[in-house]
């Protein structure tokens, strides 16, 4: 369905992923696409990885490839994504690559490039590395300008102060808090303790230790793999408790009564507190943002804009339109004044000060309307994609839609979001109404008509 140009595609919306081993993500793969980005990059490379089993395979495979270019290579070791980018961003070097799979099974492992600025890497630079190595288009350089490897260890500590110059420490001091954080085994446990420490902050770790086996559970923040916080928040007194995914990009939260708030709930109320601070101030989410974001944020005189799906699509229209704050509904939250990416730590630290500002988080929480979102999906062929697309546009005639992303129409109880998989031969089908079941019935209705238009 994407415009794929000339070249197969490698990266997705985050970064390339495989599992371990496997032909799409072995050291020849790493090694070879390490030269096609050093290739790119033409300059010093930081490289860091998530605390899976195989980071330093292919870790050391990429590094080999990137000096075999003529890159200079800055080895930050285990390190949350964010934390990376924000040495590179602050770090005058060319580039950075990440060694993770973010929330992916212990088996699967990534590599994800960042450009100069610690942003993303944007789709245009993506798919000239793509033809780099497609082409093999590699430069080998002379011996005499063979690339070095060097150990970087002071990016935890720039970030941490990057942070702590970002938020209202006396008031988080003040405020005598105490929090559980779970670590979920991955790169956050050598990033978040350390941070709450710096901010006067109590709190018990779960997982904190880096294990790729991923002990504790999977990687990803989901109710079922959060659990054992849940517990753990219900059993002590805590103003909240926080767990990160497996390359702490993301953070979900739950309030000091154990209740889990899910990813659209934090982007709500995080945004109201930004708008809350400056008049006018602009929001950023995609098309499959909850209502509730909209409503937090017209609360605190600001305004949304929407964008396709994808965190470096929202950090790119932020940089653009000038947004003060964004993410996505999965628990990524992007903070203009720090760096233009998801930043899980940022975001407990944000946290952190609005409860010790504004009261308690189920308090914060409740002050923002409730609504209920349903998400279904139905095989639909890649050839019959354009026609469903096409069909439901012409049958939503006299309704408001928004063609961002898909087609996204509105009623007057909610919306339903239509739209094709850009990978697989699948239509997703998101709702959202007051009421779950009203969620569920648009979902189901719209299932049904997009089956029928697929059989003709
Ligand atoms: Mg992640």
């Amino acid at each position: 369905m994407a415009e794929e140009g000339k070249f197969p595609r490698l990266f997705g919306t985050n970064g390339v992923r495989g599992v371990v081993n496997s032909k799409e993500m072995d050291p020849l793969f790493a090694m070879r696409l390490g030269m096609a980005i050093g290739t790119f990059m033409k300059g010093p490379v930081m490289i860091g990885t998530d605390a899976r089993t195989s980071n330093e395979m292919v870790k050391s495979a990429c590094a080999s490839g990137l000096m075999a270019t003529g890159c200079n290579v800055l080895d930050c070791g285990i390190i949350p994504t964010p934390t990376l980018q924000y040495a590179v961003k602050t770090g005058k070097v060319a580039g950075g690559v990440v060694i993770t799979a973010s929330h992916n099974p212990p088996e699967f492992n990534g590599i994800k490039a960042i450009d100069k600025d610690g942003t993303e890497m944007n789709r245009e630079n993506e798919e000239a590395i793509e033809r780099i190595y497609h082409e093999g288009s590699f430069v080998r350089t002379d011996w005499t300008r063979i690339g070095r490897l060097a150990t970087h260890a002071t990016a935890i500590e720039r970030y941490i102060g990057g942070i702590i110059s970002k938020v209202d420490v006396a008031a988080i001091r003040g405020a005598n808090l105490r929090v559980a954080v779970d670590c979920s085994n991955g790169a956050a446990g050598f990033v978040t303790p350390k941070l709450l420490e710096r901010l006067g902050v109590r709190y018990v770790t779960l997982n904190a230790d880096a294990n790729g086996a991923f002990p504790g559970h999977n990687s990803e923040p989901t109710p079922e793999n959060t659990k054992d916080l849940v517990e753990l928040v219900k059993s002590g007194k805590f103003d909240f408790g926080f767990i990160h995914d497996g390359d702490a990009d993301r953070t979900i939260f739950v309030d000091e009564n154990g209740r889990y708030l899910y990813g659209d709930r934090s982007l709500a109320i995080v945004a109201k507190y930004v708008c809350s601070q400056k008049k006018g101030r602009l929001v950023v989410t995609t098309v499959g943002g909850s209502m509730c974001i909209e409503d937090a944020v017209r609360m605190a005189g600001g305004s949304v804009i929407y964008t396709k799906v994808g965190s470096p699509i929202v950090a790119r229209a932020m940089m653009e339109k000038g947004g003060a704050f964004g993410g996505e509904e999965n628990g990524g939250l992007i903070f203009a004044e720090f760096q233009y990416c998801r930043d899980g730590a940022m975001a407990a630290a944000k946290m952190l000060e609005i409860v010790a500002k504004e009261g308690k988080l189920s308090e914060v929480n409740d002050r923002i309307p409730q609504y209920s979102q349903c998400k279904v999906k139905t095989a639909c062929p890649d050839e019959s994609k354009q026609k469903v697309l096409t069909e439901l546009s012409s049958s939503a005639e006299g309704r408001r839609i928004d063609t961002t992303d898909g087609i996204k129409i509105f009623f007057d109880e909610g919306w339903v979001l239509l739209r094709p998989s850009g990978t697989e031969p699948i239509f997703r089908i998101y709702s959202e109404s007051k009421t779950k079941a009203k969620a569920e019935q648009l979902a189901e209705d719209y299932k049904k008509r997009v089956e029928k238009i697929i059989r003709g």
